[in-house]
């Protein structure tokens, strides 16, 4: 008898979190930011990533970020070393993002003077999946330590990603990783995507990233769908 409860529980949280980022979708299209929900697996490097991103592309335009994590504010004040306004959330027991955390961590920040909104997801391969945050993008980290097979075990969330990095580039000779085996395996399970190899730690590989998300940036500007 419990589990017809459970799911529909279930259904109602996903269908107040839709509502939500479909608010939030409205008000960043309306000032022109581009949202950017960042996910991957725990320690691939999203925030020293989200770090290079946001002073690269601080130096001529306005960024900002919030990130997500159980416990310590440790993250926002690594990003809040670029200059940019960063602000941590804080989930507790809760192993992603949701719509509604977003949407409180920024509710003082005036949108109209942003033109990047970084989201820095919950380390987690899983749930991320399921909660649209309003982004334009997802992007989807896997690092060269954590071996080729990442993707074919966690299809799900891959396939909701509009772009994958592969981070660590640094590291693969040392881990012996076979980037192009990792790549392989992205295509298979995401064909199509955008596929970046860089270091966010040396910023090797760094250019091609930046110009895809200036990209996209520029078309939604010119109200384009991005
Ligand atoms: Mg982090
Ligand atoms: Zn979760």
């Amino acid at each position: 008898m419990a589990q017809p409860r459970i799911l529909e529980v279930r259904k109602n949280i996903l269908e107040k979190n839709d509502r939500l980022a479909h608010d939030l979708r409205q008000a960043f299209a309306h000032h022109g930011v581009l949202a950017v929900n960042f996910v991957s697996g725990p320690g691939s490097g999203k925030t020293e990533l989200l770090r290079r991103t946001l002073i690269e592309l601080g130096r001529s335009q306005r960024c900002a970020a919030v990130t997500g994590d159980l416990a310590t504010a440790n993250d926002a004040a690594r990003l809040a070393q670029s200059g940019a306004p960063a602000r941590q959330i804080l989930t507790g027991t809760m192993c992603h993002l949701e719509a509604a955390m977003v949407a409180a961590a920024i509710a003082d920040w005036d949108l109209a003077g942003l033109d990047y909104l970084l989201i820095e997801n919950v380390g987690n391969l899983v749930c991320p999946g399921d909660f649209d945050l309003g982004e334009d993008l997802r992007v989807l980290l896997l690092s060269t330590t954590e071996g080729e097979d990442k993707p074919l075990k966690y299809p799900t969330l891959i396939n909701t990603a509009d772009a994958v990095i592969i981070n660590k580039l640094d590291l693969a000779a040392a881990v012996k990783c076979d980037v192009d085996l990792l790549e392989a395996n992205i295509r298979q399970v995401r064909p199509g995507a955008p596929i970046f190899r860089l270091s966010a730690k040396t910023g090797a590989g760094f250019a091609p990233w930046l110009d895809y998300l200036r990209q996209v940036s520029q078309r939604k500007q010119a109200g384009a769908p991005a």
